[in-house]
């Protein structure tokens, strides 16, 4: 069974030729009628895949914590933008904001801004905020792009949103860097193939990891959002905080497709599977660093919740013996280290104005650089 997208992209690469991993990528995911994210809700036990928020609200709960913390280190503002990108079924942000209760003057200054491209979660996200709404007497804003989010200091999360942005491809072949392309295979079935000539870009794109041995691929996230994020943070002050699993700059192909919380091919039922690659954060540091912003990190995640106080939280939310078994596990898959647990796979790197100092958390020793 070939879908709709799949017909749609068969006609875009039999006019113009094979396409770019990363054009591939973003059709699948936001093409705006058949795209992954457009048409349905992806998360939870009946999706594709699992996120730490929805694992447990624990998360969501220290991340509130630290962004109370942030905004008293940025001098306690009486209105700044609390921004989340990609926030899913809201349920992060609504974990925050319920935990950052406990300073009342941080929900009296925060503006929410969610940017959402899927209707389908931009439903989820205002049912779950609608107790807050209710009680700030304030509404919260969707949109579109980062670069809609109107002016103002601002603390700005993204949890699993660079791993959704799309991704371009290139093999070392030995001569140079040939990229990766989409194209129509001999038996009508869509496949991989290479440039046979090499990019003029990818060298200065590969400029800050090992040399390549044969076979390497380098994988180059769209930079927009990344640059219209540290832009505007250099301009209107703030931090942004990036969790997602990844690397600090290496090569591979983590092109994955995850369909029923199973791997599956991404060239499969294109629009039907989650597409994601690893964050280079290696790179999202320099587009910080570029815009003028201090980058601190990569942290891994079960550090970085230790420092915030996992351990606690736990603690206290165990004192309900029913519920024990469940968040020991839950503690266990956020911030363990083992086989299927997220603590080393997934890295959290800030992104802050240079007036901001050391971001909560972090040491000034684990300033990125390179
Ligand atoms: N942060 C949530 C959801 C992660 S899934 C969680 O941790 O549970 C990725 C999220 O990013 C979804 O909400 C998806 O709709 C959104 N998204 C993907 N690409 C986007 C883009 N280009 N612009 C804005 N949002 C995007």
């Amino acid at each position: 069974m070939t879908t709709p997208l799949e017909e749609e992209i068969r006609l875009l690469i039999a006019a113009e030729g094979p396409m770019p991993v990363g054009r591939y990528m973003g059709l699948c995911l936001g093409h705006p009628r058949h795209g992954y994210y457009v048409t349905r809700d992806p998360l939870g036990a009946r999706g594709d895949f699992t996120t730490a928020p929805e694992i447990s609200q624990m998360f969501g709960e220290l991340l509130g914590l630290w962004a109370v913390a942030a905004w008293q280190q940025m001098g306690a503002p009486g209105l700044f933008r609390l921004v989340e990108l990609g926030p899913g079924r809201g349920t992060l942000m609504a974990d925050a904001l319920r935990a950052a209760r406990l300073v009342p003057a941080f929900g009296e200054a925060a503006r929410i801004h969610l940017v959402e491209t899927s209707p389908v979660l931009r439903k989820a996200q205002a049912r779950a905020l609608a107790a807050h709404e209710e009680r700030a007497g304030e509404q919260v804003s969707w949109h579109a792009r980062i670069e809609d989010v109107p002016a103002g200091p601002a603390i700005v999360l993204a949890n699993e949103f660079f791993d959704a942005l799309p991704v371009d491809q290139y093999v070392w072949t030995g001569a140079g860097w040939h990229e990766r392309k989409v194209g129509v295979g001999a038996q009508g079935q869509l496949t991989f193939g290479l440039d046979a000539a090499p990019s003029r870009m990818a060298p200065t794109l590969a400029a800050h990891l090992p040399p390549p041995a044969p076979g390497a691929v380098l994988e180059v996230m769209e930079s927009g959002p990344a640059r219209a994020l540290a832009g505007r943070i250099a301009a209107e002050g703030g931090i942004a905080l990036a969790i997602d699993y990844g690397h600090a700059g290496g090569h591979g192909d983590t092109l994955q497709a995850l369909k029923a919380h199973r791997f599956a091919d991404p060239l499969a039922d294109p629009g039907e599977a989650d597409l994601t690659a690893h964050v280079d954060f290696a790179r999202l540091a320099l587009l910080g660093q570029e815009a003028g912003l201090k980058a601190f990190g990569p942290l891994e995640q079960g550090d970085f919740l230790a420092r915030l106080g996992l351990a606690a939280r736990a603690d206290r939310l165990m004192r309900d013996a029913a519920a024990a078994a469940a968040i020991a596990a839950a503690a266990r898959r956020l911030a363990g280290t083992g086989d299927g647990e997220m603590g080393r796979l997934f890295k959290v790197l800030a992104l802050a104005h240079p007036h901001f100092g050391t971001p909560p958390a972090f040491d000034p020793s684990e300033e990125f650089n390179r």
